[in-house]
């Protein structure tokens, strides 16, 4: 999910590599590496400045592989920094995603003698390529095969399940250098007697402007005097390379005009890369690795509190409704700044968890500690392999959503809900939720990705909406029941990018007091899905029309009767109602960016904020 850049050429590889991994940086590293056939590996915990300063004098090699990882499996530690090779030292790989059957193929590796010496998902790739090359040469008496490296990487990514951006290197055939994609962006840089693949074209702009965008299930092959490209399955693909006009910090975005946007664009993968081989539909289970230990320990928990802040505690607050409704476990949700100011009261029987992107929110974490002294068992839901408060629960659910490099977390935000569904889904079948339901949520689990990319299809409308509010200095968000959470969310999302006022409620407390600040320039966004509350929010949105007070309704696909009530609808796919805000926030996200960037604010560093709060 980070970064990865090889060359093959005439010049210093060490200098082209390590250069190419400083402009990759901003996707977010634990750690970073870089081999050579001539001069062997050098990793190094920490920025790529770090491994500058480690690469000994005369590191020299006219091709090679680099890597920034971002770690999902394994600590961030030097021996877990890539590339890793295999027993004999000959193959070499570098590997942005996640290797989901790693665990079985690492033991039929083991059992046939094989030695692992990280703990990453990513060596087994090593391993495997070198049993492929030994079992052609057991087939071939004697005579090395023609094109055994590239036969023998073929056979193993054949053996892989899950994601991949690759590139492979093997030591008796230094010039040439495979890449693959599957599910992880790869890119091959053309240029005059050298060739590049990357993660994306940022570290190759530099040296060459002509791109070739690799598609999933292909693999491509570098020398310096060419490249070929074929489907994993055998079949040549000819493509054109496209001249790519973008600067460095575009190619970062991927070509759009902000991160936000980018990360906005990505939330299809994010819910797809947290649900990834932890669905088993047959039987409408959630498999949570990270919860293994705690399982038992988890079936007697008779209350659980999730503590988070800022976006992660509207989540937090889905969660509460997911978790109560569907698990049967009585849930709170307390924002982390107040915890262990209020003398909580807790006991063995309650689990404290704590959803943060980043890990690292200085408040979650000390409510975390609270938690622990008072002697809950704690669970952390985050985003970065590693971090403090992976490293002080006792046991949690990683997100893998990739770096989020926005301060606005957007594509966080649905991996944060996505990863509460299956904590629901797992907590709720330890405990008496039936077969059946277990399936309807793993199969509306499964749907959610293309759901959200019909939503994202509607961005243009949505601008459009945005565009005609333009000149609004209040807005007013409201929603009920799972889609309180997302009043919030929005709420927020435009304060912090458009820097105008706008809050949440919950549609029953209009009447309470919110309801006397409507008036015809004064517009509310009303969540109003077609869903067990729907009744009642179409009530509170009527009371506002009385009054004159503008709304734009969030509505579910073919419900057109909202049409006559409110002044602009942007409508969502249908789903099951615990899994509603993850697809009603998705407009939510993209009103905000267009609002805000119609302003021609920087919504990617909103002044006076921070992307990882470690303060308290
Ligand atoms: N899953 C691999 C690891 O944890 C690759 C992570 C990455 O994309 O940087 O090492």
């Amino acid at each position: 999910m980070c970064g990865i850049f090889a060359y093959t050429g005439e010049r210093n590889a060490g200098e082209i590599l390590l250069d190419g991994l400083t402009s990759l940086e901003y996707r977010g590293y634990d750690s970073a590496g870089i081999y050579t056939p001539q001069s062997g590996s050098v990793k190094s915990v920490g920025a790529v400045s770090h491994l500058r300063r480690k690469m000994p004098p005369g590191f020299f090699g006219t091709s090679g592989i680099a890597h920034l990882r971002w770690a999902t499996h394994g600590e961030p530690t030097e021996g877990n920094a890539h590339p890793h090779t295999d027993c004999t030292g000959d193959v070499w790989v570098v590997h942005n995603g996640i290797v989901e059957n790693h665990k079985e193929l690492r033991k039929r590796l083991e059992a046939a003698g094989h030695t692992f010496v990280s703990s990453t998902d990513t060596e087994v790739l090593t391993h495997l390529v070198e049993e492929h090359l030994t079992l052609l040469r057991q087939g071939s008496e004697g005579q090395e095969p023609e094109n055994i490296f590239e036969k023998a990487a073929v056979a193993a990514l054949k053996e892989v399940k899950g994601t991949y951006g690759i590139a492979i290197q093997y030591k008796h055939d230094p010039a040439r250098i495979i890449g693959a994609r599957m599910g992880a962006p790869v890119v091959l840089g053309l240029g005059e007697h050298e060739n590049f693949i990357a993660s994306d074209a940022s570290p190759i702009l530099r040296h060459t402007r002509q791109i070739v965008f690799l598609e999933d299930g292909e693999v491509a092959v570098i020398t310096p005097e060419g490249h070929t490209i074929t489907k994993i399955g055998g079949e040549s693909v000819s493509r054109a390379a496209e001249q790519v006009d973008w600067n460095a910090e575009a190619a970062q975005r991927n070509g759009y005009d902000h991160f936000m946007l980018k990360e906005i664009m990505e939330e299809p993968d994010a819910v797809r890369n947290t649900s990834r081989g932890r669905i088993i539909d047959t039987d409408g289970l959630a498999k949570l690795g990270g919860l293994e230990s705690v399982a038992e320990k988890l079936r007697g928990i008779r209350r659980v509190i999730i503590v988070a802040c800022g976006t992660a505690s509207y989540a937090a607050m889905a969660g509460e409704y997911m978790l109560e409704e569907n698990a049967r476990i009585p849930t709170e949700v307390d924002i982390g700044s107040e915890f262990r100011y209020r003398t909580p009261v807790i006991d063995e029987g309650t689990a404290v968890i704590a959803v943060s992107q980043s890990g690292e929110t200085a408040d979650t974490l000390e409510a975390v500690r609270e938690g622990k002294r008072r002697g809950a068992l704690t669970l952390g839901i985050v985003n970065t392999v590693g971090s403090t408060i992976a490293r002080e629960t006792d046991a949690g659910i990683y997100l893998h959503a990739g770096p989020e490099i926005s301060v606005a977390s957007t594509k966080a935000y649905v991996s944060q809900l996505t990863a509460l569904a299956l904590l629901t889904l797992f907590l709720g079948r330890q405990r008496g939720m039936s077969v059946a339901r277990g399936k309807e949520i793993a199969q509306a689990l499964r749907e959610l990705p293309g759901k959200i990319e019909e939503v994202l299809k509607r961005s243009d409308e949505i601008r459009k909406v945005a565009k005609k509010y333009a000149n609004t200095r209040d807005f007013l968000f409201m929603g009920r029941k799972y889609n309180l959470a997302t009043a919030f969310e929005g709420a927020l999302k435009l304060k912090e990018t458009s820097y105008i006022h706008a809050e949440a409620c919950g549609a029953g407390e209009m009447k309470h007091g919110h309801l006397a600040m409507i008036d015809e320039k004064f517009p509310t966004i009303a969540l109003a899905p077609s869903d067990s509350v729907y009744e009642k929010n179409m009530s509170n949105i009527q009371e506002i029309r009385t009054r004159k007070g503008p709304v734009i309704a969030i509505a579910t696909d073919g419900d057109d009767e909202i049409r006559s009530t409110v002044n602009d609808v942007l409508y969502i796919p249908e789903t099951i109602e615990m899994l509603s805000p993850i697809l009603s926030v998705v407009p939510l996200h993209l009103f905000a960016y267009h609002f805000a960037k119609q302003k021609g604010i920087n919504v990617d560093r909103p002044r006076n904020l921070a992307k990882s709060v470690t303060v308290e």
